[in-house]
């Protein structure tokens, strides 16, 4: 008996993990970290129903740490088998394991020091060195290659299942994972990209599946049209006629270089003054460097001459490693902009930023990602006249906006754009990573428009997979 069980981002954005058995075969699929709301976030520290020391293996879809944040867990748990992802997937996770390691670690710390904790001593979720030893698991194969995912043992290679990683185009690395068990396929999506953006190819065409895994983030939004840049000129100009600072709170990969990218066309093109500005994100920094050496992977266009080396750098772009730069960067009253992580507000360096712009009507603060429900962002975003930043209450006086084009996710036109390419309808089509209103949305409009049988997954929820 095959069955499918949903471990995480079921209902929710975040914690993506699909457990696959098949034959005594055990897979997980995404192993994400639960983020956002603390009843969500307490769920990183209940065991998984499982015992990690028998998964045979591990697929990771990409390097958020939605999908991919709770592997040093998984290790640290017993886990020891492979870890397959795309290369790029590998590069990434070698930033964002180590940063989110650090973060537990400085929690766990500020937890003691503060002594707001039940636990005592209070511990991290998991180690730097719990890291360390998931990324030395990671099995990187390159995108198009199926490759057999147990070790073979009992079963001949023939029959043994195999994954495929397939462009999604929603981040560097990106993938879908084609499951293929004999002559069936189980698709997990992943996060799915978009359709004609800079930088990233558009999701790859797929022409069946029999079980899909589709994400539903935006299932019930459509993106504004794209603008050109003209909202992003019209912030920036603004702003800079009133002296302040457009912060811009980003995940530190991916977004960092479509922020980057535009700012840099609009400066070409004289629609903006030429500003300093500034990556206060070291992580932002080395992912840069990976979306420049792996361009081949990348939108067309950025492959074309000129455009490949200096895609990213506005004229006066200024990367700041040392917390002391960033000390003097917050001091400084000039006007400029200032990228930071991390997106939604939780924490990071931003937040620095954030204390002493939110109370200031000079500066803009810009959100350009999904916030989900309970960030601090969301918040923002939704007309909080106060938060709780760094142990105080500081007011929002700032003026605040968000742009939602640049997000990294379909919306729900482009989900079914990408389902209009199937040439059959999956037997079932399970939707996963959204949050209850997408998640109904983009239900019926594919029982409607496509015909197909959905299901909506529940947290904890086991399906049989008959067919497989
Ligand atoms: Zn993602």
């Amino acid at each position: 008996m095959s069955t499918l069980t949903f471990l995480g981002a079921a209902g929710t954005v975040t914690g993506s993990k699909h457990l696959l058995q098949v034959d005594g075969l055990r897979v997980l699929v995404d192993c994400g970290l639960f983020q956002g709301l603390k009843e969500l976030r307490l769920r990183n520290w209940e065991p998984l129903p499982l015992n990690p020391g028998e998964l045979d293996a591990v697929i990771l879809t990409h390097a958020h740490l939605d999908h991919c944040g709770y592997l040093p867990r998984l290790v640290a748990s017993g886990f020891r088998g492979r870890i397959f992802c795309t290369p790029a997937t590998k590069d990434l996770c070698s930033l964002v394991l180590p940063d989110s390691a650090h973060l537990q670690e400085e929690d766990a710390r500020e937890a003691n020091r503060q002594g707001y904790t039940k636990h005592n001593p209070a511990r991290p979720l998991y180690t730097s060195a719990d890291a360390a030893r998931a990324l030395t698991q990671l099995q990187p194969v390159g995108y198009n290659r199926p490759v057999p995912i147990g070790d073979g043992a009992g079963t001949p290679m023939s029959v043994s299942p195999t994954v495929e990683f397939i462009n999604a185009g929603h981040l560097l690395g990106s993938a879908y994972a084609r499951v293929r068990v004999a002559d069936k396929i189980v698709l997990f999506g992943g996060d799915l990209g978009r359709y004609g953006r800079p930088i990233l190819p558009d999701p790859s065409p797929v022409a069946e599946a029999d079980y899909l895994l589709l994400e539903s983030t935006y299932g019930d939004r459509l993106h504004p049209l794209d603008d050109d840049g003209e909202r992003l000129a019209r912030i920036v100009n603004e702003t800079a006629a009133r002296g302040g600072k457009v912060i811009i709170p980003s995940f530190a990969i991916g977004r960092v270089e479509e922020v980057l990218y535009w700012l840099k066309r609009l400066e070409e093109e004289k629609r903006i003054p030429v500003l300093p500005v500034f990556v206060d994100s070291p992580m932002a920094i080395a992912a840069l460097q990976f979306y420049a050496a792996r361009a081949g992977e990348l939108d067309p266009e950025m492959n074309s001459g000129q455009r490949r080396v200096t895609a990213f750098a506005t004229t006066r772009l200024v990367t700041v490693s040392s917390p002391q730069q960033s000390a003097d960067l917050i001091a400084s009253r000039q006007p400029s902009i200032v990228i930071s992580s991390s997106g939604m507000a939780t924490g990071g360096r931003v937040l620095r930023h954030l204390a002493v712009a939110l109370p200031n009507p000079k500066h803009t603060v810009l959100f350009v990602g999904f916030q989900a429900a309970g960030t601090r962002g969301r918040l923002v975003v939704d007309g909080a006249k106060q938060v709780k930043l760094l142990g105080r209450d500081v007011p929002v006086a700032a003026r605040v906006e968000q742009i939602d084009s640049m997000s990294a996710h379909a919306d729900a036109g482009e989900i079914l754009r990408w389902l209009s390419g199937f040439t059959r309808a999956p037997r079932m089509t399970f939707l996963v990573h959204g949050e209850p209103i997408g998640l109904s949305a983009l239900a019926s409009r594919i029982g409607t428009e496509r015909q197909w049988p959905v299901h909506i997954a529940a947290h904890g929820e086991s399906v049989e997979l008959n067919v497989l």
